[in-house]
């Protein structure tokens, strides 16, 4: 396995974009390192079996990355402007794994969280990638997690890609109201990433309304 690189702010969101977009050494070196890691990690998540409990496992073990992170990068951690109450992340289509769908489906059955089915109903019809969803108005695209003083019903369960949104762009930036579009920047873990693609990898995936509707 090759070094891991020691700087810069990666935001993967697709692994299989990695190598198009290497345009120096150093780059082609992360993105190597990061397919070397990711094959680890799939094996080791594939060993256990499916369900919330294993949701729960790539959850715990992405903080585990996180934190450690940021305690190794202090300077990093102090640009996130993310705070309780901002809410813009929370309006973006997020992917979700099965297991992760069948923690949060759960977490609806067993009454611990109440959610507006309707919404979801109509969320569902949605795919992450729709262009249709950016123009939608910021009411309809709230995630159903989400409550009335912005903060999310579901936090200790939230989906890995909930976790992974650090924003480093300026709060005024966050407000769904002034920039429909969006305009924040984003900066991830790589370990977190790497987990978090590992269990997309072995599990199916979709859009959370998707997922979680289809669990119910
Ligand atoms: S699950 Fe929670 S953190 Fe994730 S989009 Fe919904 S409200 Fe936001």
């Amino acid at each position: 396995m090759l070094d891991k690189p020691e700087d810069g702010y990666w935001h993967t969101a697709s692994f299989g974009g990695l190598f198009n977009n290497c345009k120096k050494e150093n780059d082609l070196k992360a993105a190597t390192w990061l397919m070397d890691s990711l094959d680890g990690v799939i094996v080791q998540l594939a060993k256990h079996r499916s369900g919330p409990k294993r949701a729960r496992l790539v959850h715990r073990v992405v903080d585990k990355a996180r934190e450690k992170w940021w305690a190794d990068h202090p300077e990093k951690k102090a640009k996130i402007s993310c705070k309780a109450g901002c809410a813009f992340c929370c309006h973006i289509l997020v992917d979700i794994t099965e297991d992760e769908a069948m923690l949060l489906a759960k977490r609806v059955r067993s009454g611990s969280v109440e959610i507006d089915r309707d919404a979801l109903r109509r969320q569902a019809e949605y795919g992450s990638a729709d262009k249709e969803w950016l123009n939608k108005p910021s009411k309809d695209t709230r995630c159903v997690f989400l409550g009335k003083d912005n903060l999310c019903n579901v936090y200790d369960d939230r989906p890995a890609s909930c976790r992974s949104y650090n924003v480093v762009s300026p709060p005024s930036e966050c407000d769904k109201e002034v920039y429909p579009m969006g305009k924040v920047l984003v900066s991830t873990v790589p370990e977190g990433e790497i987990i978090a693609s590992a269990a997309m990898n072995i599990s199916r995936t979709g859009s959370l309304p998707k997922m979680v509707l289809d669990k119910l």
